[in-house]
């Protein structure tokens, strides 16, 4: 039977390369998208992750459909940076909400399912500045430093069910949110990355492929950087 594969944030930037890996792949691919979504192969559903009912309803779809739930890849992601004197409760809610509290909600859904074939993997996408913090990112770090508490837990807790966790920790990838940085900040950041460049979205996609692969059978709870040597290994 064919797998399935659920991308959240499926319609640009990471996500879309990403849902198209997996395509390629074979899976059938599960795409969500808020603001529209461009001309795939997939089978999309609108969906914001904050929303619980949403997630009940498109993995009562997956659970109906035809192929068997592999692998959930939480991608969907925000920023709204700001200084910490600055920052208002509502940025700091809508980040968190977003960032981690919407991949919970998706993992703890996707377990479930996960759990009546015993078999499977969910894949976190953090970023580098979850482990080095980034002033102006108070929230959006903490988001992403959460997401590695809790694959750790779930790591641990769906083990011995064959179920594996991770986290992917981007640097800086070509993607929209990057494409805000102005050309002096990005000058600035070239400078601290060993490789001296940004990464590709297909880059991102190679190692949320191997994740979900068998060749990753033995892989979990792992924080596997994708950052050029930006953070060492971190
Ligand atoms: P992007 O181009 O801004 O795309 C963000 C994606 O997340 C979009 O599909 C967006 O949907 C979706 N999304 C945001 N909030 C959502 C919500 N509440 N419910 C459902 N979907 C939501 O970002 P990207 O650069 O591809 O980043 C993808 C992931 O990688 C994010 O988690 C980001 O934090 C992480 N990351 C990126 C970089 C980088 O350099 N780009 C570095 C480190 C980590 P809509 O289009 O409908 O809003």
């Amino acid at each position: 039977m064919k797998p399935a594969v659920l991308v959240a944030g499926a319609n640009r930037g990471i996500g879309l390369a990403i849902a198209d890996r997996f395509h390629g792949l074979g899976y059938e691919v599960f795409a969500t998208y808020r603001s529209g979504h461009p001309d795939r192969p997939f089978r999309w559903f609108e969906l914001d992750v904050r929303e619980k009912d949403g997630i009940d309803a498109l993995f009562n779809e997956i659970e109906k459909s035809e192929a068997t739930f592999e692998a959930l890849i939480c991608n969907a992601g925000v920023t709204k940076d700001q200084l910490m004197l600055r920052m208002s409760e509502e940025d700091f809610d809508l980040v968190l909400d977003s960032n981690l509290k919407g991949a919970f909600l998706l993992a703890q859904r996707a377990s479930k399912t996960l759990l009546k074939t015993r078999k499977g993997s969910i894949t976190f996408v953090g970023s580098v500045v979850g482990m080095s913090g980034s002033a102006g990112q108070v929230n959006y770090s903490a988001s992403k430093a959460g997401l590695i508490g809790m694959a750790r837990s779930l790591a641990r807790e769906l083990g011995s069910r064959s179920i594996r966790i991770n986290v992917i920790s981007p640097g800086f990838i070509e993607t929209d949110m990057t494409a805000e940085l102005s050309e002096e900040r990005k000058e600035e950041i070239l400078k601290s990355i060993p490789l001296a460049r940004f990464a590709t979205v297909d880059e991102v996609a190679d190692l949320a492929g191997f994740l979900a692969s068998d060749s990753a059978r033995y892989i979990t709870g792992a924080v596997i950087p994708i950052d050029g040597g930006l953070g060492m290994g971190h």
